[in-house]
């Protein structure tokens, strides 16, 4: 999955090591011809690729949803929602993933455990319009990118004729959302 690069550091051997938003680190070595990269040698190259996306293997696959996925996207919504609101939103998102008025995907990791969701639905009176939906991020996964690359995957998955999405915030979501509009901005750029 593509994580942006927030900082580097030098390995033992001297060489650039990217570090991504997951917490992962990933080499970037200028090594001609075999790997080409020249903006990794100077200071304004290297600054110049923050906020640019890597694919980072260690964060799992991102795909779209199957219906197979449901149960596990239920079990997710479970571990990351308080207790209180738990059975209504339970109702509401399996009503949602049952009609599925969206294109949605998941995250996944090596040994098929789902991490993350989240989809874009377009707005049925005005196919201008989207919004982000059921944007889930397993707990214990929280502040590695993964709801990030998401909701960015979501954003570049748009129908065409989709000229502004609607973000729902709730105050405690308005720093992942400022931050995303930042990588919205910034990040889109692929650095592979
Ligand atoms: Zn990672």
């Amino acid at each position: 999955m593509e994580q942006a690069i927030i900082g580097y550091h030098r390995d033992a051997e001297g060489d650039w090591v990217a570090e991504l938003a997951c917490g992962h680190g990933q080499h970037v070595r200028h090594k001609p011809p075999w790997t080409v990269r020249p903006w990794v040698t100077t200071e304004e190259g290297r600054q110049s690729k923050l906020g640019a996306l890597l694919e980072c293997k260690r964060c799992g696959t991102l795909r779209p949803y199957v219906p197979a996925d449901r149960d596990a996207c239920l079990v997710l919504l479970r571990r990351s929602v308080p207790e209180h609101s738990a059975s209504e939103d339970e109702a509401q998102f399996r009503d949602f993933l049952n009609r599925l008025p969206a294109s949605y995907f998941v995250v996944e990791d090596d040994q098929g455990l789902l991490l993350a969701s989240g989809g874009l639905v377009v707005e049925p009176s005005d196919p201008s319009r989207a919004k982000l939906c059921w944007c889930i991020v397993d707990p214990d996964r929280q502040r590695q990118g993964l709801g990030r690359a998401v909701a960015l995957h979501c954003l570049r998955a748009a129908p065409a004729g989709v000229s502004r999405v609607h973000l729902e915030t709730s105050h405690e979501r308005e720093g992942f959302y400022e931050e995303l509009a930042l990588a919205a901005a910034h990040g889109l750029q692929s650095e592979r």
